[in-house]
């Protein structure tokens, strides 16, 4: 008789999840894994087993477990693997199976092949599981490395079964590329919960029916976060209303158009004016993703104070990141982010431009707070303090293709993690019409940097979280600070002036040069007259860039000039405008 350590997970879920047209097509697809693993965590405890991690399934849940069994013999512990297996499965289908059944059932002139829909889903993932023995309470940390390396070498030998070429093929999925669509509503004008580009495989279309039966209709569209102003302001509210009573929230005018019954003229134009409101507020939303540093090297152990016990030191660890994702979540709710999976140590989250730094913020203090320098993970790490945290930011204009969009975060994460040396955060700007940059910043230079922003333009962080009904700034007020805002081009102006001060490695050069940075940038910033303190927190924020405490191994010239290059888009999309609402 021996205990074993098991590791569940399943495999492909990155695709799975990312393979979205929609926001609440990816909502969905993350929640139902975190659904699925969350069964399987149950179960196992119904089972007898020890669930170690995640210590708090219920309110963080990744979509890997580690689990104990004890005392049971191998052909016990298959049972119980291959039990597991069977309730992620069933648990998939359960959520599932009848939506697409019904919604196809349903579809009347629509093309369909409902034969392939139980081959897809019964494929749709690979959950899998390894499982290794524990002789000895001692063994803990052999065991457990044990188990993680062959989970690693059992997700990379996993295999992809060939799907079967139907007899009448309507043609690839749309969303995923991957699977046959079952059902092409192409024809169709608009059927409910499908839209003519959505000729979905059965897995896509789950996801998209199981989403309408979790959230309701108002979920919020890259249209909803990127407009949040008009939806949000009560100056709107007429206007909000309009277009919510004539299901054209969404829509532009000629996809109203086309679509629409409605023939008296002045409720047309009322719905044109309401779009031209709507569409005259800023375009740009943020989709965000961050991620505890070397958190596989943390929970092996590696960090952890000498004599540590390893079980005890990955509970409280794992306890932590519940908490913070806890406090997380409430501190978000105030911020109107959509919450697209917080696992612990990680999470996407999807927000209004305007929230974009408040959210950094609130990331940052609870990271601090729960994980990096909480006491009870400080006193078992074996230097001063926790895991750190990297996070990238992407701002996007509603019209930038979402999946790609979604599929872009974790690599750009990856990046600004290398390139940061892991004490980074990066904000990335894709233009409408241009090409897209990225700076990184020290989390030390997040106030500054918010400073800087806000020295070129009437947006200020302390707009947020609005007060009261949260109406737009009063005039007298956005007038003031247009007055005290540095012109737009500045930022292009200060890049010229100052490349040439920097050697072909990018550095500034030692002695004068240095001098001369200093001297050059106070001249160009001291060329408008500037009562307010405002040009000698830019000169600080710039000359930091360049002569602070370094970033990784990029160079300080093209550091200089990214954050540059940022800058002015961020503060122009985040500009108040006039102020004034157009009746
Ligand atoms: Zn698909």
């Amino acid at each position: 008789m021996t205990a074993w350590l098991m590791k569940f997970g399943f495999g492909g879920v990155q695709e799975f999840i990312a393979q979205s047209r929609k926001t609440r097509d990816l909502a969905a697809g993350s929640l139902l894994l975190q659904d699925m693993a969350k069964a399987v965590a149950a179960e196992a405890q119904r089972l007898g087993a020890e669930v170690i991690l995640p210590q708090q399934p219920d309110v963080a849940c990744p979509h890997q477990l580690l689990l104990r069994w004890n005392d049971d013999d191998a052909a016990a512990i298959e049972a119980h693997g291959k039990a597991l297996r069977a309730k992620a499965k069933g648990a998939w289908q359960d959520c599932v199976l009848a939506h697409v059944s019904d919604e196809l059932a349903s579809l009347k002139k629509v093309r369909k092949d409902s034969s392939l829909v139980a081959p897809q889903l019964e494929q749709a993932f690979e959950a899998y599981w390894v499982a290794v023995p524990l002789e000895k309470e001692e063994d803990y940390p052999t065991a457990f490395h044990d188990v993680q390396q062959r989970y690693e070498l059992r997700r990379f030998t996993r295999t992809f079964p060939q799907e079967e070429k139907p007899s009448d093929p309507l043609g690839t999925c749309a969303q995923c590329g991957a699977r046959n669509a079952v059902v092409d509503p192409s024809k169709a004008f608009r059927h409910g919960k499908l839209d003519p580009r959505d000729k979905l495989c059965a897995v896509c279309l789950a996801k998209r029916l199981w989403s309408y039966s979790k959230f309701d209709e108002a979920f919020p569209s890259t249209v909803h976060l990127a407009r949040d102003r008009f939806f949000r302001l009560p100056e709107y509210q007429a206007q909000r209303k309009l277009l919510e009573e004539k299901k054209a929230e969404a829509k532009d005018w000629r996809e109203f158009q086309e679509g629409t019954q409605e023939t008296d003229p002045n409720v047309l134009d009322a719905i044109h004016k309401a779009m031209e409101a709507r569409d005259s507020v800023t375009a740009y939303y943020v989709a965000l993703y961050f991620d505890g540093n070397r958190m596989g090297e943390w929970f092996s152990g590696e960090h952890f104070a000498d004599g540590q016990d390893l079980k005890g030191a990955q509970e409280t660890l794992s306890e932590a990141l519940a908490s913070f994702v806890t406090a997380l979540r409430a501190g978000a709710s105030c911020l109107r982010a959509t919450v697209i999976y917080l696992g612990g140590d990680d999470g996407l989250v999807l927000l209004p431009l305007d929230y974009l730094f408040p959210f950094i913020r609130l990331v940052r203090k609870t990271w601090q707070e729960h994980v990096e320098q909480a006491q009870e993970v400080c006193a078992i790490a074996q230097g001063e303090r926790g895991p750190t945290l990297s996070l990238h930011a992407s701002v996007v204009h509603q019209t930038a293709p979402f999946q790609r969009v979604i599929e872009d975060l974790h690599p750009a994460l990856e990046e600004t993690k290398e390139q940061g040396n892991r004490e980074a955060f990066s904000i990335s700007v894709a233009p409408r019409a241009g090409s897209e940059a990225k700076a990184l910043f020290r989390w030390e230079e997040l106030e500054a940097l918010i400073q800087a922003v806000e020295s070129f333009t009437t947006w200020r962080i302390e707009d947020f979280p609005p007060k009261g009904m949260g109406a737009l700034p009063a005039k007298s007020e956005l007038d003031d600070r247009r007055r005290q805002a540095f012109p737009a081009r500045l930022p292009y102006v200060l890049a010229d002036g100052l490349a040439p001060l920097f050697d072909e490695n990018g550095a500034l050069s030692t002695g004068d040069l240095e001098t001369a940075f200093d001297l050059e940038l106070k001249r160009l910033l001291g060329k408008r007259e500037d009562p307010t303190k405002t040009a000698d927190n830019l000169f600080d924020f710039l000359r930091t860039l360049v002569k602070g405490p370094q970033l990784g191994e990029l160079a300080p010239r093209g550091r200089l000039a990214s954050v540059l290059t940022v800058l002015p888009s961020l503060a122009r999309w985040l500009d108040w405008g006039s102020g004034e609402v157009q009746p």
